[in-house]
């Protein structure tokens, strides 16, 4: 474990003020909520992007923020007051956090649900771990969906090769076998088309505990981010539209332009009735499917922040960000207002790879006649590219774009598949966020959508 930078400043860990009579025990002491601005020094677990964008909303409000991320180059470490640099479930980096922050959060769901008890019995904690424990597990995940009254793709569990070659499992062919824990950006997935394929997919995804859906006829993908206080208060984001790549989040639109006003309120509904099951404490943002019969159908959840709600920081008077710190700290909730309509487009690593398929970034887009048409689907396969040299996408010509706001995360390396920014594009009116975020794609040379 690699030493804190600590500030002179900063807060000492809080006092048992419990009388020490020696027959009482000393119980741990909770910091009382709310933890002030200005005072409390808070820690998040995990380095990626979304705990830098919760470092820098933390920050704004005069918190300090330590970071725990084995990574040395991490998005959030890097922005953080200070980086502890260990592993999630190294014991004396969870004591380092637990003394030095009131509370502490986490940035992603495969965090030890052990690390999170540990920190939980000193110091304020969000998202509960028992929450995040189900979101790490597909089977969970649905199971507290139907407990919760949210409707959820038809599925069984796939955890042997036994159950792999149970011919009940034709009734849920064609379908999708998703590995129960770790899938993300479409990874740990197959398609399965019929009972005979089951046993080679389930042995080519590692023979692993997974569940098998049934392929639902989906006429969209909306999602919603709700933020749950300790009290019980309830606040959310407006409904997003969003369109997958190779499995990997691409277009973000609010209002959503295609999704029935009651399909909308619905969805929020069951996004809250899940939090409230849970007793969730924190930022949730669960995915629905819009079926071609316009029902609704639970696809997954988040206990964070997500991809999706990342226009909240530019569309919104209060960012999922701010929500998360908000319900971390015990400040009061207040309904984010969408002051402009947003769309927002990520910019993977393959923009920086566009190569000999297209023309490099800063010419002007459609190259000559003579040169190679770009490729249909340029965000696919994800193998990452060597011995191309990385090219810069064209910053000045996009900024130059009316209501563009330009999100990098600091990575250092592009890889095709990894999520290196965001843009978001706020106008007027939704058809002038759409139209310039569709300049925008051209300029990038991603598809139109
Ligand atoms: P990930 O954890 O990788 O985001 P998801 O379960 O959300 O995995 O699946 C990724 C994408 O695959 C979804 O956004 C959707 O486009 C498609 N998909 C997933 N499950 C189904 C299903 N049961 N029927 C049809 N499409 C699906
Ligand atoms: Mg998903």
């Amino acid at each position: 474990m690699n030493a804190v930078a600590r500030d002179a400043d900063a807060q000492p860990p809080p006092q048992a003020l419990l009388p020490s009579a020696p027959q009482r025990p000393r119980l741990p002491l909770l910091p009382s909520l709310p933890l002030l601005p200005g005072v409390a020094r808070l820690g998040v677990l995990g380095g990626g992007q979304l705990g830098r964008m919760f470092v820098h909303a933390a920050q704004v409000h005069g918190y300090r923020v330590t970071v725990l991320e084995p990574d040395a180059a991490s998005p959030a470490g890097a922005a953080a007051d200070a980086h502890l640099r260990a592993a999630y479930a190294d014991s004396a980096a969870l004591t380092e956090l637990a003394t030095g922050c009131a509370a502490v959060t986490t940035e992603f769901e495969n965090v030890p649900a052990a690390a999170l008890r540990t920190l939980a019995a000193t110091c304020t904690v969000s998202p509960p771990a028992d929450a995040v424990e189900v979101c790490q597990h597909r089977a969970r995940e649905k199971a507290a969906f139907l407990a919760a009254g949210v409707p959820c793709a038809p599925h069984a569990r796939v955890d042997s090769a036994q159950a792999a070659a149970a011919p009940t499992l034709a009734a849920l062919l064609p379908g999708i076998l998703k590995t129960a824990s770790l899938g993300y950006d479409g990874k740990g997935q197959a398609t399965v088309m019929t009972l005979a394929e089951l046993p080679a997919a389930w042995a080519a995804l590692g023979g692993v505990d997974c569940v098998l859906e049934q392929w639902l006829p989906l006429r969209l993908e909306i999602s919603v981010i709700v933020a749950r206080g300790a009290d019980g208060d309830v606040v959310h984001l407006p409904v997003q539209q969003n369109l997958h790549r190779g499995g990997i989040l691409a277009v973000t639109q609010v209002p959503a332009p295609d999704v029935p006003e009651a399909t909308a309120a619905l969805a929020v509904q069951l996004a809250q009735q899940l939090a409230q099951a849970l007793a969730y404490v924190g930022v949730l943002c669960v995915e629905f499917f819009v079926l071609d019969d316009g029902s609704l159908v639970a696809n997954e959840m988040a206990p964070r922040p997500h991809n999706s709600g990342h226009y909240s920081l530019d569309a919104c008077d209060v960012s999922q960000f701010d929500l998360q710190l908000r319900t971390l700290v015990g400040l009061p909730l207040v309904a984010p207002r969408l002051h402009s309509p947003a769309v927002m487009l990520n910019l993977l690593g393959d923009l920086w790879f566009r190569g000999d398929a297209s023309a490099p970034a800063s010419a002007p887009a459609p190259a000559a006649a003579s040169a190679p048409a770009p490729p249909a689907a340029p965000l696919t396969p994800l193998t990452p590219l060597t011995g191309l040299s990385p090219l810069t996408p064209d910053w000045p010509a996009l900024l130059a774009l009316p209501g563009v706001h330009l999100h990098l995360y600091g990575k250092a390396e592009a890889r095709r598949g990894r999520k290196m920014g965001h843009l978001t594009v706020t106008a007027a009116s939704a058809a002038q966020a759409r139209a310039v975020a569709l300049q925008a794609a051209e300029l990038l040379g991603l598809p139109a959508f």
